[in-house]
């Protein structure tokens, strides 16, 4: 068994009815135990500014799924839920994105899987649902909560859990 650290993000259609069924999908289709579920954040787009608001949020799992397996599943869900890679440009417009940010404590640098993301720590809208869940995470040396501490949350804003 391995604990995951998953981000969602998406700014395209009913993003946070999106992200409920899109975790019950990863606990069913990863054989995953859903360990920490963050809020729903409000966060401005990064990298490609020129689009909508997204939402993000992290989950933690329990999975028995090997790192691969688990990327390959979340993939497959990102798909259900409307994502094509094929139509969309690089940190442009999307349903949903599944990014797999730590397994335990694994350090991995294959074509299809970087561990742990590689862009963790330049992202506040990771990092600030990340700290909600797991705060004294160590990940690649850092702390979630030390290393969101050197970031600006500007524009990120927690979302009312009544939806
Ligand atoms: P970013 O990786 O900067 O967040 P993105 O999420 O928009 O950008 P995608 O198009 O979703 O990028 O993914 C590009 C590729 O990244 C995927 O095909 C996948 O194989 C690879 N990848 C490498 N490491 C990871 C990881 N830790 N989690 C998810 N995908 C990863
Ligand atoms: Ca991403
Ligand atoms: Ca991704």
């Amino acid at each position: 068994m391995a604990r995951a650290l998953i981000a969602l993000g998406g700014n395209v259609g009913d993003v946070r009815a999106t992200f409920r069924k899109a975790i019950a999908n990863i606990c069913g289709m990863t054989q995953a135990a859903l360990l920490a579920r963050s809020s729903d954040y409000a966060t401005p787009p990064w990298g490609d500014v020129e689009q909508a608001p997204f939402v993000n949020a992290c989950v933690e799992i329990d999975t028995c799924l090997d790192a691969h397996a688990l990327l390959f599943a979340l993939q497959k869900i990102e798909s259900k839920f409307g994502r094509d890679r094929r139509k969309e440009r690089r940190w442009g417009p999307r349903t949903l994105d599944l990014d797999l940010i730590a397994y335990d404590d694994v350090s991995l640098n294959t074509a299809e899987l970087t561990l742990p993301h590689p862009r963790l720590f330049e992202r506040a809208f990771v990092l600030v649902p990340l700290a909600e869940i797991a705060p004294d995470r160590v990940i690649g040396g850092r702390s979630v909560a030390s290393a969101l501490a050197g970031l600006s949350t500007d524009g990120i804003e927690r979302l009312s859990d009544a939806i």
